[in-house]
């Protein structure tokens, strides 16, 4: 199914431990010339989910979050922890992981795990984004990342890496 937004037109597809998605809604997409889909996966690390963009890859196992940061490091892709305080978070062990950002607002969480995962980035000096956790299209745009960028992939991924992000809830879809 197809679904559109007035202005949210950048999008990561972040399957659980999957690409296929991510590649079908590429290959959707590219009929679209203001729509950019940012390839990417969530993958169930042993300390907790960590997503990682700018990849239609699956690192090789195991999936540590060791392993799956040095996978992205060396293909240039960004590591972001999800929902650190939620079930299948990484909690403060992901302080001990050299992540490009953190996922501040995420729409399957508390406000409390969220408030408490953007004073964690602000501890790390880490930039915050925010993912929807949309598992149906019902719960899509629920909130959104703003990015100082140009329209292209490479262009996002950098300006995640530096900072250039804030974390928003699309207001009245989402009580946070
Ligand atoms: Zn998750």
């Amino acid at each position: 199914m197809l679904a559109a937004h007035s202005f949210i037109k950048v999008a990561a597809i972040t399957d659980h431990d999957s690409t296929r998605g991510c590649k079908a809604a590429i290959e959707l997409a590219s009929a679209y010339p203001d729509v950019l889909i940012i390839p990417g996966v969530e993958i169930s690390t042993v300390q907790g989910d960590m997503l990682v963009l700018g990849t239609d890859e699956l690192p090789p196992k195991p999936w540590t979050p060791q392993a799956v940061v040095d996978y992205a490091k060396a293909i240039d892709a960004v590591t972001i922890v999800a929902h650190p305080f939620r079930m299948y978070g990484m909690g403060e062990q992901a302080k001990n992981f050299k992540v490009d950002a953190i996922e501040v607002l995420n729409g399957g969480s508390s406000k409390e795990a969220n408030a408490q995962a953007k004073e964690f980035a602000k501890a790390l000096k880490l930039p915050g984004t925010a993912g929807t956790d949309a598992h149906q299209v019902s719960e899509l745009f629920s909130v959104y990342t703003q990015i100082d960028s140009a329209f292209s992939v490479d262009s996002v991924l950098a300006a995640i890496k530096k900072g250039a992000v804030s974390a928003h809830t699309a207001r009245g879809t989402v009580p946070l």
